[in-house]
């Protein structure tokens, strides 16, 4: 699979029994319908982030595509008030796509606390590239 971001061949890795597609050269994350999902498993703030999903149809940021149908990417705003975070998402539903970083952003914003399993992996796993 490709980088809808800068178009490099991405690694799949294995995060906490989710497979998700990583891209070496920006840091971004792909995740498939679902993922997210399983990845907020236990944050006490997942069902209010999940909820605050909204669509960001006004920003002008430059539009992705799919990685899996090549469709351009709708703009999703995930958070609440001054914590929001914008995201990618595939209008068939295959999946969202993340900035670097903004994967960390969003499970915080579901509560996973930073010592919880799935964070400290991303952690260990990409370590401060992800604060560039
Ligand atoms: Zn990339
Ligand atoms: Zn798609």
């Amino acid at each position: 699979m490709t980088c809808p971001h800068c178009g490099e061949e991405m690694i799949v890795l294995e995060l906490d029994q989710v497979e998700i597609d990583y891209c070496l050269a920006c840091g971004g994350i792909w995740l498939d319908s679902g993922e997210l999902e399983m990845l907020l498993d236990g944050g006490p703030e997942k069902d209010k982030l999940l909820t605050s999903f909204q669509p960001g149809e006004k920003i002008r940021e430059r539009k992705k595509r799919c990685p899996i149908c090549r469709k351009k990417m709708a703009k999703l705003l995930a958070g609440h008030n001054n914590e929001r975070v914008l995201l990618d998402k595939c209008p068939r539903g295959h999946g969202l796509w993340f900035d670097s970083g903004e994967l960390r952003q969003i499970l915080s914003i579901g509560g996973l606390a930073e010592s919880s399993k799935v964070v400290v992996l991303l952690k260990d796993m990409f370590g401060n590239q992800e604060d560039r």
